[in-house]
């Protein structure tokens, strides 16, 4: 397989030049050149398998000749080694649950995917590779987990001070070993920003080897595509004798969740048009109605992970659909929705289902339910992209109740918080870096 830039369609790159840059030098993002077309008999076969083997299928496929089958084999049924049940609301709506790995969000999967791929290709090599990771609440705690102890690989992590929850935090700023945290005072976005300009930084890529594991790497994409074929693997049947079309609600920020579906229909999975839900940051659903896109700074909510003004992935989206819009627009609806419609929505699907679930997923539930005002029957499946109790505070004051804490969190709250604080200055990020 060969990967291009978005910003040059002509352009080659490895599979391992790819996944080791992360960015491509004309600051465009991988794509994969020939995304292969799966038959329906070879989707049918996908159906009978478990879902760490359907994963590497597909990966086989859209990876082909990108490393040796018997690695890439033992890569994915390392990084997919816990479920994604589909859980059943009602007839029509089912809950895609992404948070049962370490760090209790949909993360999980790329970041355990991509530190297995990086370790493999940087196998050989004397430096040491750092990792720079700008997050807005959950990428930090998938990546921590994901690589912690990962051999001849460091892992620099930075979040906006005060803008991510205590647990997020305590999973990103406790591990120790090789992940280092640095709490910036500012957004997301310049978080995201002081990462893209170390890697164009000539000095510090002289310095230091420089990789990524944001939403941009492509090792962190392509994995998410396989969670898409299981959940219709569990639901195929009963949409079918319901006559019911299966449809993917995606709560999004980076919008690498959702372009990661769009990569599984174009490899041929029948789905129906994806709903895309944003919060208040709502660019690409104003870029799906109106046909400009115009970027802004992001603005606070309380499904902070999809605080993000200017989405990474979007130029994915046009390098799959070009940059006609009403194109894009026949496979992707999209809705914003407010924190108020976000709270109603947590406390209404508690009520109605005695389902807890959480403030990302909600705002792709409150978009499902729009969505059904004017459109026919899907049977809608809502990703819900983290685990509820990382947003305690929010969830037990929304629900004025207890909500139950899983075992690993827990552990969480006796450990010890480091992090270097810092100002949104890129020549103390580089300063850092250099002295690491
Ligand atoms: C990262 C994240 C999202 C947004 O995913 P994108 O791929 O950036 O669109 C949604 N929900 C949760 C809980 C997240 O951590």
């Amino acid at each position: 397989m060969w990967l291009y830039s978005t910003k040059d369609r002509s352009s080659k790159y490895t599979l391992q030049k790819a996944v080791m840059q992360s960015l491509p030098p004309d600051n465009g993002l991988f794509m994969p050149n020939a995304i292969p077309v799966l038959s329906q008999q070879d989707i049918a076969r996908l159906m009978e398998m478990d879902f760490a083997s359907l994963s590497y299928e597909v990966a086989s496929r859209l990876l082909h000749g990108g490393l040796p089958v018997d690695i890439l084999k033992e890569i994915v049924h390392e990084a997919i080694n816990f479920p994604a049940p589909v859980i059943s609301l009602d007839g029509k709506t089912g809950i895609l649950e992404l948070f049962h790995g370490p760090s209790l969000a949909f993360k999980d999967f790329g970041a355990r995917f991509m530190s297995r791929l990086m370790g493999y290709f940087n196998r050989n090599e004397d430096k040491e590779l750092t990792i720079l990771v700008a997050t807005s609440g959950d990428t930090g705690g998938a990546v921590a987990a994901g690589f912690l102890g990962t051999p001849g690989i460091r892992v620099v992590i930075l979040y906006p001070s005060q803008k991510v929850s205590q647990i997020q935090e305590l999973q990103l700023t406790t591990l120790g070993q090789n992940i280092h945290a640095i709490e910036i005072d500012g957004t997301f976005d310049d978080c995201q920003a002081l990462v893209k300009l170390a890697f164009l930084d000539q000095g510090l890529n002289k310095a230091l080897r420089l990789s990524s594991a944001n939403s941009i790497n492509i090792a962190r994409l392509i994995p998410q595509s396989f969670y898409y074929f299981e959940a219709y693997k569990q639901t195929c049947k009963h949409a079918a004798e319901q006559d019911l079309k299966i449809q993917f609600v995606v709560p999004s920020g980076n919008f690498g969740n959702l372009t990661a579906g769009l990569l599984a229909k174009r490899m041929g999975l029948p789905t129906a048009p994806f709903i895309a839900a944003t919060n208040a940051n709502h660019v690409v659903p104003d870029y799906l109605g109106t046909g400009s896109y115009l970027p802004k700074p992001s603005v606070r909510t309380i499904s902070n992970a999809m605080d993000v003004g200017s989405p990474s992935n979007f130029v994915r989206m046009e390098a799959l659909y070009g940059s006609t819009w009403n194109i894009m627009n026949q496979d992707i609806l999209g809705y914003w929705v407010t924190d108020d419609q976000t709270e109603t929505t947590v406390r209404k699907v508690y009520k109605d289902y005695d389902y807890v679930i959480d403030p990302h997923g909600a705002v792709a539930f409150h978009a499902l339910e729009r969505y059904r005002e004017s459109h026919p029957d899907c049977y809608s499946i809502v990703l819900e992209t983290a685990h509820p109790a990382k947003f305690l505070d929010d969830m037990e004051r929304i629900l004025g109740m207890d909500i139950d804490i899983p075992e690993s969190l827990q552990a969480l709250s006796s450990r010890q918080k480091v992090a270097t604080f810092m100002i949104n200055d890129f020549a103390s990020f580089k300063d850092y870096l250099l002295a690491l």
